[in-house]
């Protein structure tokens, strides 16, 4: 077929999705394998030479690609080394846990410019959480040295699910106060910038997927331990949202008949013996029993909940209690575990969240016992690995989401 024939057989809207398709190919490369000349491009690409100069000259008036060096090769014109101008897109991601705010500023190469976080408590009202969170943005700003007009957009991650029809959050039984579209609002009038939302436990997956453990791997399962308990899913290279987009409970997933309530309504979910909440819950109980002991010393005051890290510092100083509390909750985690491997057979599991930060106790015992568990000829398919993006994961993933329209 002539070269003219071909043309006249794809219609002007075939040749720009073809163009746009290409563009993107191009794109992910980058971001994928880093800076590398034209020929490269196109080696890497598969496309011939004269459409990767094309593309990269619209990258260029796009301000999407920079020049990143430029090498002598001894023969004819040096060779430019591109990369992505991170200066073309820079968004803010937004974490809303129940017992923090993280945010993050991320430019279009997925670098880090910010990040700040303020705990906070799951029961205050929206209110104060749009006032927190406007916190969080001006101090983000100001350390990346930035305004708000350098922002394109900005994305939150919540404690719940997203309602395919509404496109609003319904929020989980731990953040009993919050409103998602009051705060939607609030940032979308103040800021006047598209606010993209999603589960936070599928945004930390996402997080993984393009900037961490999860980036050279096609189906892996991420856990996200935190005051609830929840996980993402990767199958095929693709997040699997589920078909109403409320996949990843696994917290919700019963492991003992008849166990504690939850705050589903069930009994016996893993999240009623093992999260942030219930490890809390079951601490005070113990406190109270124990007036005098080390962990009423550690919280202070035996009438207050304790904390997690309270938890941890008295199992380390030999409160036998808590190290049992921590390595009981370590094998609920573990069967939900195994039993995820059970269902996707993933070549990785990646745990992450802030309840295993600085809870080796706890980890340890998730380990120990996913070996247990598991069924030996799936086990040893699975890398069982934790998050290295630690406590900004679900924040970077927030920010990641707003990227995501360039490259897909
Ligand atoms: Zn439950």
């Amino acid at each position: 077929m002539h070269i003219k024939d071909a043309k006249s057989k794809y219609s002007k809207s075939d040749q720009s999705f073809l163009r746009d398709f290409n563009t993107k190919k191009l794109l992910n490369i980058l971001r994928e394998r880093g800076p590398m000349s034209r020929v490269e491009l196109a080696e890497v690409s598969n496309l011939d030479k004269k459409t990767v100069t094309n593309i990269v000259n619209d990258m260029f008036a796009n301000n999407q690609v920079r020049v990143l060096a430029t090498e002598s090769t001894g023969l004819g014109r040096p060779k430019e080394i591109l990369s992505l101008n991170g200066e073309f897109s820079r968004c803010i991601g937004i974490d809303l846990g129940g017992t923090h705010i993280t945010g993050v500023i991320i430019d279009f190469t997925g670098n880090i410019l910010a990040s700040h976080s303020i705990d906070i408590h799951n029961n205050v009202e929206t209110d104060i959480l749009i006032q927190l969170c406007d916190l969080i943005i001006s101090q983000l700003l100001k350390k990346a040295e930035l305004s708000i007009d350098d922002i394109s957009e900005i994305g939150v991650a919540f404690q719940g699910h997203i309602d395919v029809e509404t496109g609003e959050a319904i929020l989980s039984e731990n953040v009993p106060n919050w409103n998602s579209v009051m705060f939607r609002t609030a940032l979308k009038e103040k800021y006047k910038k598209e606010i993209l939302m999603d589960d936070c436990s599928r945004l930390m997956t996402l997080a993984e997927l393009w900037h961490g453990e999860g980036r050279y791997s096609d189906n892996f399962i991420v856990f996200d331990l935190g005051l609830g308990i929840g996980c993402g899913m990767v199958i095929n290279g693709q997040i699997y949202a589920g078909s109403k987009g409320k996949s990843g409970e696994v917290g919700h997933t019963i492991v003992k008949v008849d166990g504690p309530e939850c705050t589903c309504g069930r009994r016996g979910c893993i999240e009623s013996l093992a999260s942030g909440w219930a490890l809390s819950k079951q601490a005070k109980m113990l406190a109270e029993k124990y007036p005098n002991g080390l962990l009423a010393e550690v919280t202070k005051n035996a009438y207050e909940t304790p904390s997690t890290k309270d938890i941890v510092l008295a199992a380390e100083l030999g409160d036998k209690e808590c190290y049992d509390l921590l390595v009981n909750a370590g094998k609920c985690i573990a069967i939900g575990i195994a039993n995820s491997i059970s269902l996707i057979n993933p070549s990785k599991v990646i745990i992450g969240g802030r309840l295993i930060k600085d809870n080796n106790i706890l980890l340890e015992s998730i380990i120990e016992n996913v070996k247990l568990q598991t069924i030996p000829e799936l086990y040893k398919d699975s890398i069982i690995t934790t998050s290295k993006l630690g406590s900004t994961a679900s924040a970077i993933g927030a920010a990641t989401l707003c990227l995501k329209k360039h490259y897909e």
